[in-house]
């Protein structure tokens, strides 16, 4: 059975890939009523045949060759799409052979009253389904025009074929239940199409956000996100007993790289630091790029956290970085600046603490955490 759904799916997806030029886009409108020519051509096949089946044995065969003829066309219609390149024509020489063999069907088979006739419903709804609003109104003016031309000249006609009478509510039935079944696939069809474009929305949505939030070069998160971010914890702080830490990250004599070898060297080094970076960051904290050549951290604190010594494990890390691939040994390092939030006090003013701290850092030699807290952190280098 799993054999034979793959089998199946993989005949579809080749058929739909065949029909579908190499220009249009798999994510388009275009592509989406593309496949709805496809998958109507072949919901067409059963439905053509059991109707080809039915005239047949009841003896009708003017009906029968007719609608084989216009269900050849039918079934055709992603061909012709192939062969003309336009939707539109595609479109409309199906919904105009079926038109043509419902007027032929209903003007022998007792006119309104014929089990044919409702499928006029059809047309107007199939010129939608297959992307045309204007098709579909001008589909619903001519069939209506037809079955009240149809009432008006055949009104009351008994059919003209011979044993048609006594089998009418055989053939009434048949008639309703695959226009159900056809009318349950066109919904499913629709709710597929609109369940895609949801999907495809919300994946577009996801692609925004992460460009709105994070940082082109490092691909870490930018100076806005981490704005988010610090606005929440600060809200989370204020509301309960919990605190978190900033810390601030700046490359030490940075421009020196630059100057030396090149502004493109320079930003594979920020590459570098950020990666190595952000594979010692916890999941619970956020780490993302402040601005330049300066990172910024907000860990979570919890009772087993000590901020201090993993802002030493980091430092750690960017000194013994090797960034042989620049073809040239450098050292890189940071200092960094770390503040504890303090109840009643804003996020940016832990910032700013954090900044003093960076810059005792910087001042008193570089490569080194300094904290702004009363009792001073390990200090290393
Ligand atoms: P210090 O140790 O005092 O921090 O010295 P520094 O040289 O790192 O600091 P300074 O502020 O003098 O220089 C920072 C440099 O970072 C200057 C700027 O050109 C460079 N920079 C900022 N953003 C980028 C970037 O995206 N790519 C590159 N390659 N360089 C950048
Ligand atoms: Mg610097
Ligand atoms: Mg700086």
């Amino acid at each position: 059975m799993e054999r034979l759904t793959k089998f199946l799916q993989h005949s579809y997806l080749s058929l739909l890939a065949r029909v579908t030029p190499p220009e249009v886009d798999p994510n388009s409108e275009e592509a989406d009523d593309i496949a709805r020519l496809l998958n109507l051509a072949l919901l067409a096949v059963p439905v053509l045949a059991g109707f080809v089946a039915e005239f047949a044995f009841f003896g009708i065969w003017q009906l029968a060759l007719s609608l084989a003829l216009a269900g050849v066309v039918m079934v055709a219609s992603p061909w012709i799409y192939w062969k003309s390149a336009s939707l539109a024509v595609a479109r409309e020489s199906f919904l105009i052979s079926l038109f043509v063999f419902k007027l032929f069907e209903s003007m022998f088979l007792a006119s309104v009253s014929s089990p044919g006739s409702m499928w006029f419903i059809a047309m107007p709804t199939i010129a939608i389904l297959l992307g045309s609003v204007l098709s579909g109104v001008c589909w619903l003016g001519i069939t209506t025009a037809s079955l009240l031309v149809l009432y008006h000249l055949y009104g009351g006609t008994v059919s003209m074929f011979g044993n048609v009478q006594q089998n009418m509510d055989f053939m009434y039935t048949f008639s309703m239940i695959f226009l159900s079944v056809g009318i349950v696939c066109f919904v499913a069809m629709v709710d597929a199409s609109r369940k895609k474009a949801f999907r495809r929305l919300q994946d577009a949505n996801a692609v925004i956000r992460q460009l709105a939030i994070r940082d082109p070069l490092t691909g870490i998160f930018n100076r806005r996100y981490i704005w988010e971010r610090m606005q929440e914890e600060e809200q989370g702080a204020q509301g309960n007993a919990g605190t978190f830490h900033i810390c601030l990250i700046d490359l030490d004599r940075f421009k020196q790289i630059n100057d030396t070898m090149g502004h493109a060297a320079g930003d594979l080094v920020l590459q570098a630091v950020a990666k190595s970076i952000q594979s010692e960051v916890r999941e619970e904290d956020c780490f993302g790029r402040y601005g330049g050549e300066e990172f910024i951290l907000i860990l979570k604190s919890c009772d087993s956290f000590n901020p201090g010594a993993f802002a030493e494990r980091i430092r750690q890390r960017v000194a013994a970085l090797s960034l042989g691939e620049l073809g040239a040994k450098i050292q890189v390092t940071v200092s960094m600046g770390i503040a504890q939030f303090r109840h009643g006090e804003s996020f940016s003013e832990t910032i700013n603490r954090a900044d003093s701290a960076l810059y005792t850092a910087k001042a008193s030699g570089r490569n080194r955490v300094v904290s702004a807290e009363a009792a001073p952190l390990p200090l290393s280098a």
